[in-house]
């Protein structure tokens, strides 16, 4: 885009666009698209009109067994391939992607309703650095040798576990994939994966581009909906493992299910992100005041629907009105509008029903005496996106107790409040279920480590906010989920260790 021109992209399905979805989607398994079992379809519905663009295979557990069955005979193979054969395929799915990226990033922006900036600069290229980085890691994983005793050497091996079970939101479509698929192809296994059913397209889009790439079987893809599609999966007699990103809610299924089979869990769930701010960053009207100010709108990115959603501002009181005012100054300059037009900041909520639970949270935090300092309400873009999802970025004046700082609303709403010192800093930020994400904003390196230390998250941004890089471990603490996404440590998440204890003795033990 030249500078200071606004080109929106076309819509795909009208002429001209750089990415075009199939009107009709089935299942991708065994490296191809199949009808359902049933021969049931849904429609899927873009958020920037509201309008349905195409057709996606509806599964039930039929599809699921048959998925299920096709990976483990792919896996009769995969699972002898070297890191290195694996690692080439991962940076060849990378290169075939970055070659692709306007198309695809457009694709996820129709699909989903974010706005292009972000999937043209953070979510595609962010799948791409995800491959790579997990083509390149896996060859750098050891095994060990442990020497027993002088005859007794123990060797371990890291094994894959077989197939794996994936269940992904909708707010990050090709990425939560992403974060899914590079870690558990790496470490040698198979995949089924069930998209959510608010946004299965691009997905399908994407493995119509890179299917060829891989093996047929080695991933597989049912679409359909959390109870007919999800629940078979995850409760498969046959996954060695399930994978999922989701409401807490769901994951406390998710564990149920798997405790059936006594296989292991990864959970990335819900959160309700404290980003507080001390009152050393208004020491100086500089770059780093700006930057802090930024860090206070970032509520707003992808509409808030970010599991990480820096959703409770936490202000010092000293500096209490004068930081908010210049905070809502930077929150009214995001730029609402068509998703598909490179100069729009934030975009279309994912669905219908996420639109309406924003909006009756918005209304939740009125009825509770909360003050609405700017938005609280749905936006009518008019013309083509007057029936598209959009949501006027919003903040709340509010305490900690209430319903709107307590619980996810995934959403662009803010609920700010005012903190006295460190300890009571703290003390507001762990007050939560959650312990997804954190930001912390401070001068002085003392109290960004200590207080870094002292927040009960997984990750704590601290002086930045929302960078998800591929080699930093992600994931919750408390009711935010089970174990790491990200970073070298995930391959041994999809792996279990083989020990080989071998005696080279020449003689009997002597027990018996
Ligand atoms: P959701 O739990 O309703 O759905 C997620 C997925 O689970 C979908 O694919 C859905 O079809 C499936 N599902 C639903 N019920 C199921 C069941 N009974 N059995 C098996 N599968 C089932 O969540 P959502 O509304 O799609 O996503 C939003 C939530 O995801 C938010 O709470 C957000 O915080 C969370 N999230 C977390 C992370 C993270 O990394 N921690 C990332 C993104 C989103």
């Amino acid at each position: 885009v030249e500078e200071g021109v606004s080109s929106i992209y076309a819509a795909p399905g009208d002429k001209g666009s750089v990415a075009q979805y199939r009107s009709r989607y089935g299942h991708y398994i065994g490296g191809e698209f199949v009808e359902p079992i049933k021969g049931e379809y849904f429609e899927d519905i873009t958020p920037v009109t509201g309008k349905p663009f195409c057709e996606v295979g509806r599964g039930t557990a039929e599809d699921i067994n048959r998925a299920v069955e096709t990976a483990w005979k792919a896996f009769a193979s995969w699972r002898h391939t070297s890191p290195a054969e694996r690692g080439v395929i991962l940076n060849k799915i990378a290169d075939r992607i970055e070659q692709n990226l306007e198309m695809i990033a457009v694709a996820e922006t129709w699909e989903n309703g974010k706005p292009v900036r972000e999937t043209l600069a953070a979510d595609i290229p962010l799948a791409v650095d995800h491959f790579r980085y997990f083509a390149g890691v896996l060859r750098a994983q050891e095994g060990g040798i442990s020497q027993i005793d002088e005859n007794t050497v123990a060797y371990h091996f890291n094994e894959p576990l077989g197939v794996v079970g994936q269940i992904i939101p909708w707010n990050f479509p090709i990425l939560m994939a992403t974060w899914k698929l590079a870690p558990a192809l790496a470490a040698g296994n198979c995949v089924v994966l069930k998209p959510a059913e608010q946004t299965p397209a691009s997905i399908l889009l994407l493995f119509d581009l890179i299917g060829d790439l891989l093996p047929p079987g080695v991933v597989n893809i049912v679409n359909g909906f959390g109870i007919e599609a999800g629940a078979p999966l995850a409760s498969h007699k046959r996954i060695r493992k399930i994978a999922f990103t989701g409401e807490t809610t769901t994951g406390r299924l998710i564990m149920q299910y798997a405790s059936q089979n006594l296989i292991p869990v990864t959970l990335e769930l819900g959160g309700k992100s404290p980003n507080i701010f001390f009152e050393d960053v208004a020491a100086a009207q500089d770059s780093y005041y700006e930057k802090a100010k930024e860090g206070f709108a970032m509520f707003a990115l992808n509409q808030g629907e970010v599991c990480t959603c820096p959703s409770r501002a936490l202000i010092q009181r000293s500096i209490y009105d004068s930081f908010l005012a210049d905070g809502l100054d930077r929150v009214s300059r995001i730029k609402q509008g068509n998703p598909l037009d490179p100069e729009t900041m934030i975009g279309a909520q994912a669905s219908n029903d996420q639109l309406e639970k924003i909006l009756s949270y918005i209304q939740i935090g009125k009825e509770e005496g909360a003050k609405v300092l700017t938005g609280g309400e749905r936006v009518d873009l008019g013309g083509d996106l007057t029936d598209g999802y959009y949501v006027a970025p919003t903040v709340f004046e509010g305490q900690n107790s209430m319903r709107i700082f307590q619980e996810e609303i995934f959403g662009p709403v803010l609920s700010v409040t005012s903190f006295d010192g460190y300890d009571d800093a703290i003390t507001t930020a762990n007050d939560t279920l959650y312990g997804l994400g954190a930001g912390l904003w401070s001068r002085s390196a003392d109290i960004c480590y200590r207080a870094g230390r002292a927040i009960e998250a997984g990750r704590v941004w601290t002086n930045t906010y929302h960078q998800y890089p591929a080699h930093a471990a992600f994931g919750g603490y408390k009711q935010s989920g089970i174990g790491r996404e990200n970073h070298l440590q995930m391959l041994a998440h999809y792996q279990q260790t083989k020990n080989l204890l071998v005696s080279y003795a020449e003689g009997p033990m002597g027990f018996f």
